[in-house]
């Protein structure tokens, strides 16, 4: 017993770093390498394939047939030309990670032999054998067709020969059944509803785009160790393990020289990264021993999203072979940091406008301010819906936990930001405003510094904050598809500005000027969404009473997180902005519900195993270990001696005894309950049972363990520990 841990451990002691195969140019030579980019489109396409494919990247336009055949022919010649053979529809199903079939550019030639061919059918739309996987009852299985369809306005790329190309993967109805297919519907209602209030500004916008900048953090555990531990293999976090005496505390791990394997395996990323035009900009280490991160430049919130999705896959894909493995879980470890994945959010107008970037004169930054204060009121109505976009099996353990934002939402704005709301809520008056007063207030508004980028304060423990030029979503799980909050985001926000823009326009049409129209609207939603504000430590004990006094609401569990996405007023909200209609959305939420339920069953599982058939026998042997010396103890000294050197020894007897009984005991109502849970048959109400009457199990039979880890002889307990995993490297 115990012999995997100490192989594992000799095992790592003689890792070797790899070195990585560097690309020897600028990253700027060969960044997009892979990429059929615009250049290259240019360079393969014809003209009139070139121009359908940029108007439908810029407006959406469908290709047809013709076209398609186009440029298919143009992809298949550049891919062919680098080393592809074989192309994919690639898509992200509504599980943890992407999608793809392999298919070979081969065709029948007539003679016996093949030719490479690929077509403007293939190119746009396929039909996977896709029924495995989940939908939430959209597609029931004798009718289990789902299709791929092309989405232009994320380029194709060679991914290990293989040409890829992002798609979009829906039921043969239409329906929804991936992340990409509502994110691209809110990126239009985000455009049609941001552009309507730009005009109110300036007539020259014509559309708006959402930008994306994420940060990804993860840990990297060495093969060795992760292969050792059962529960890291199956679930991807650690189900025991007592702390180590050192882990965070000293804060020495964060921004600290990046250690070289780990370095290597950055770099290697980040070279194949550069060649698929992801552009990682940000390598460094995080607070938690062994965790790190990730940031790339902003980007077009679709392409950005592909390009997280497809990072993790390439960090996975590399990790292996610089024997480490990649932990995207929200919580690998209990008692240090978690991961989480910032995403950075902004909005672009087509004529170069950042609209959460202050301007140059009053009626930018009025601008600026109409989508602050908006954004503000959307997330306070949306808080609930925002916590269920973000929430998880993982991500629950995360949030909440001490270096993570709670489940309660709030908005972080700086003091530059929140003194001109309060001047603004102070200086608009309900009659009608004088020109002086007007004057006065668009003064004041136009003081606000252009670049507050650098000067605004951070606060680190927002879940939602404003950093100088776009707000950070900064509760995202390290492992979700950041879709599933940006679905959210964009809906609640294009919602908002909508009710905003019909505000004015209506106050217009009574006869109220437009600038004072809008000052009106703007007051009443900052006194309306104040209850969302909070600048001050989001990680304290005094914000969780003091956001329950404003009535914000704060549910750290998954089953009762998600039930608002049965609201009807929320379902109604999908609805009219043309994100996911009825079905859609009670696709996806039963989706939620199963995904939980799954990975609870899978840790009660695997903690019962390693509970049993690993921990319970290691410590059976060591109490027997013991008893042996007692009763040699005895054998040899007088009774008075024996209790002497003994008293200690029998405690200990009786303290692994108790453990044990307890995990034994544990271990069998812990199966009980599943078989209860089990029979529920309304998913809603068995993932509560889940969370309600197994989760506890988890806790209680952990702390058991992590008891006798302390107890136990290092040299027979079986499991890499704490110490072990975070530091040996
Ligand atoms: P920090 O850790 O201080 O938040 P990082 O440099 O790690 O900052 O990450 C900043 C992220 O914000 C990057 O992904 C960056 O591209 C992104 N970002 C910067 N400006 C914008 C913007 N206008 N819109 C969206 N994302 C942005
Ligand atoms: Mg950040």
């Amino acid at each position: 017993m115990g012999q995997f841990r100490f192989e594992a451990l000799k095992e790592v002691l003689n890792r070797k770093p790899v070195e990585t195969e560097r690309e020897d140019a600028f990253i700027s030579d060969y960044f997009g390498k892979l990429v059929f980019d615009k250049y290259k489109m240019q360079k393969y396409l014809s003209k009139e394939a070139y121009s359908a494919v940029t108007e439908a990247i810029a407006n959406g336009t469908t290709i047809d047939r013709k076209m398609a055949d186009q440029v298919a022919q143009g992809i298949k010649s550049w891919a062919m030309e680098n080393g592809a053979t074989h192309y994919t529809h690639w898509f992200q199903p509504l599980t943890d990670s992407t999608a793809e079939k392999h298919d070979a550019f081969i065709e029948h030639n007539g003679s016996g032999g093949v030719i490479e061919a690929f077509s403007g059918k293939l190119l746009a739309q396929q039909e996977p054998d896709a029924s495995s996987f989940p939908s939430g009852g959209i597609r029931q299985t004798f009718e289990a067709r789902g299709y791929t369809a092309w989405d232009p306005s994320s380029p194709a790329f060679i991914s290990e020969s293989t040409l890829t190309i992002p798609t979009i993967f829906v039921a043969l109805t239409g329906e929804a059944l991936d992340y990409k297919t509502p994110l691209l519907r809110t990126l239009q209602s985000v455009n049609k509803a941001a552009t309507g209030v730009c005009q109110l500004f300036d007539k020259k916008v014509t559309s708006v785009q959402v930008n994306l900048g994420w940060e990804q953090e993860f840990f990297l555990i060495d093969e060795a160790f992760f292969m050792s531990r059962p529960d890291l293999t199956l679930t991807g976090r650690t189900l025991m393990g007592h702390a180590s005496p050192k882990d965070q505390q000293l804060g020495d791990h964060y921004f600290s020289s990046i250690p070289t394997r780990a370095n290597y395996f950055m770099q290697d990323v980040e070279n194949e990264a550069y060649k698929l035009g992801i552009p990682i900009k940000t390598r460094h280490n995080e607070v938690a021993p062994n965790q790190f991160e990730f940031a790339a430049l902003y980007e077009e919130a679709n392409l950005a999203n592909d390009h997280n999705q497809l990072l993790m896959d390439i960090m996975q894909k590399i990790s292996k072979k610089h024997k480490f493995r990649v932990l995207f879980h929200e919580k690998p470890f209990s008692g240090i940091n978690g991961s989480g994945k910032h995403n950075n959010w902004s909005m672009l107008t087509d004529t170069g406008v950042n609209v959460y970037k202050p301007g140059k004169n009053p009626k930018s930054n009025l601008q600026f301010l109409t989508f602050v204060v908006n954004t503000l009121q959307a997330v306070y109505d949306g808080q609930d819906l925002l916590r269920a976009s973000i929430i998880t099996a993982s991500n629950a353990l995360r949030l909440g936990a001490s270096e993570a934002p709670p489940s309660i939402l709030s908005v972080f704005l700086g003091s530059e930001v929140s003194k001109m709301l309060d001047l603004m809520e102070k200086s608009v008056v309900d009659r009608k405003m004088t020109p002086d007063e007007k004057t006065a207030l668009k003064l004041n508004i136009g003081r606000i510094p252009e670049i507050i980028l650098d000067n605004t304060d951070r606060n680190r423990t927002s879940p939602f904050a404003f950093t100088g030029n776009r707000f950070e979503f900064r509760a995202v799980g390290s492992s979700a598809n950041c879709a599933s909050a940006l679905i959210v985001l964009n809906t609640l926000v294009a919602n908002q500005l909508n009710k905003f823009k019909a505000e004015v326009d209506k106050l217009v049409e009574k006869g109220t000027k437009k600038d004072e129209a809008i000052f009106q609207v703007l007051k009443s939603l900052i006194i309306k969404s104040k209850p969302i504000r909070f600048n001050g430590d989001g990680y304290s004990d005094e914000w969780v009473k003091e956001a329950a006094k404003r009535g914000l609401t704060n549910i750290g569990s998954v089953p009762g997180a998600l039930s608002v996405y049965s609201r009807p007023e929320i379902i109604k909200m999908f609805e009219k902005l043309g994100v996911l209609n009825k079905s859609e959305l009670h696709g996806r939420v039963e989706v939620e519900y199963e995904k939980f339920i799954l990975k609870v069953q899978i840790e009660a599982r695997v903690l019962g195993d390693l509970a049993i058939n690993h921990i319970v026998p290691t410590a059976v042997e060591y109490q027997s270990r013991l008893l042996d010396n007692v009763k040699k103890l005895k054998e040899v000294f007088s009774d008075e001696e024996f209790a002497e050197l003994a008293g200690s020894r029998l405690d200990l007897i009786k303290d692994v005894g108790r453990h044990i009984s307890f995990i034994k005991a544990k271990g069998k109502e812990l199966i009980e309950a599943r078989k209860k849970a089990n029979v529920i048959e309304d998913a809603i109400e068995r993932a509560r049972a889940y969370d309600e009457t197994i989760r506890p199990y988890l806790e209680e039979i952990r702390y058991h363990i992590d008891k006798l880890e302390l107890i136990v002889d290092n040299e027979i307990w079986p499991l890499a520990k704490y110490r072990e995993l975070l530091f040996i490297r």
